[in-house]
């Protein structure tokens, strides 16, 4: 059977990921299997948290797919406070979840830079210097990517959201602020200060194809990343792509695509850190389990002050948007359990691959 020629392969081309990304039955079975042994065999059954905390909403740019665009008036902007920050980062410290993320709208003011400077000394400071952190706050300078580094952020989440520059062109407004090539310079500039560095793209965009799906498998493996977070494309009421709802694949397909994605993708970089998006518990409650038994090793629980989570809305029927951040945690943990994996508690669980790339052979 062709499948198994494949699944045996060491590399592969474009046209065999799109064979891969359209089968279905036994054959994604198949698929799915592979991609469970290449996962327990290169970095194990383990699955690390990265708490999240969306700090703020407010955002200069107006991706045309994003519900907290700036050119969305319907959204309530919030910010939270330092000791907001601070409080939930000593939550994930004490309930031993190893690492945060920080995600915001992008903002680059000196205000901003500076003030995120500051909370990372705060933040390490009141949990002992023991939690990894990962900041997914948009496209900045080098020298501001620089200034985190040095102040103990050890990634950078920056999806390219579209790896084709006429399907990215299709996604965003025609301007500096949306510009292809300064997002794919951020990425570079990333890699030079030496963070681990993460990309991702939506799954099931209008206009999107399977052959744009390989080539972004591809173009990830090419910029040799360390850690992915993509997921599927959910459609919101107040952005420009509404309008292209009805062109859309059904969210069941969007789904199962997205895990075939996160499959193929575990079996080409075998060793990067894989996110399983809370974007597919939108779609199937069990969404995120899924994606783990199917190469993903990250899981990222909500762990924002409960009060700010409905503004925090990029799509539409965003999960745990009502639940404190202990319920989170005790439904995470389990969830997880019931997909055989265990959970790193109180490790960092940093990228294998990272450490691989630099011949390190101390890995956190
Ligand atoms: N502002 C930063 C940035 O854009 O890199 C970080 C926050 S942004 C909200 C995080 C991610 O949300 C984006 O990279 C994008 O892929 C995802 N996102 C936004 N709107 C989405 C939608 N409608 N469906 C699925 N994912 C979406
Ligand atoms: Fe802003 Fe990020 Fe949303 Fe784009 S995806 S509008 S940069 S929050």
């Amino acid at each position: 059977m062709i499948i198994d020629n494949l699944l045996n392969k060491d590399n592969l081309n474009k046209e065999e990921l799109v064979y891969l990304l359209g089968c279905e039955g036994e054959e994604k079975t198949k698929l799915f299997t592979k991609a469970a042994e290449v996962k327990a065999k290169y970095i194990g059954r383990k699955v690390y948290f990265r708490g999240l905390i969306e700090m703020s909403n407010i955002c200069r740019k107006n991706c045309l797919y994003c519900g907290i665009r700036s050119g969305n008036t319907n959204v309530h902007r919030y910010n939270l406070t330092d000791d907001e920050v601070i409080e939930a980062a000593k939550f994930a410290w004490e309930n031993r979840y190893g690492s945060i993320a920080i995600q915001t709208g992008e903002v680059s003011t000196k205000e901003f830079v500076d003030r995120i400077e500051n909370l990372l000394d705060k933040i390490n400071k009141a949990t002992n210097h023991e939690l990894g952190i990962t900041l997914s706050l948009g496209e900045q300078t080098e020298e501001t990517y620089r200034r985190w580094f040095n102040k103990g952020a050890m990634r950078y989440l920056l999806r390219i959201e579209a790896s084709n520059r006429e399907l990215y062109a299709k996604l965003h407004p025609n301007d500096k602020h949306h510009d292809f090539d300064e997002r794919l310079e951020c990425l570079k500039a990333l890699r030079r200060v030496g963070y681990q560095v993460g990309t991702g793209v939506m799954i099931g965009l209008p206009f999107q194809t399977l052959e744009h799906l390989a080539d972004d498998l591809l173009w990830m493996q090419e910029m040799d990343v360390d850690m992915v977070g993509m997921g599927p494309y959910v459609e919101h009421p107040d952005t420009p792509l509404y309008q292209y709802r009805d062109k859309l694949l059904p969210l069941t397909e969007r789904f199962n695509l997205a895990l075939k994605m996160t499959a193929l993708l575990r079996i080409l970089m075998k060793d990067i850190n894989i996110a399983a998006p809370t974007a597919l518990q939108a779609i199937d409650p069990l969404g995120r389990e899924k994606a783990i038994k199917v190469g993903a090793n990250i899981v990222m629980p909500n762990i924002t002050p409960g009060a700010y989570r409905n503004d925090y809305k990029l799509y539409e029927n965003k999960p745990c948007t009502d639940d404190a951040a202990d319920d989170c945690k005790n439904c995470l943990e389990a969830r997880i359990q019931l997909t055989g994996d265990e959970i790193g508690y109180g490790e960092h669980g940093n990228s294998r691959h990272f450490y691989r790339r630099r011949n390190d052979t101390t890995i956190q």
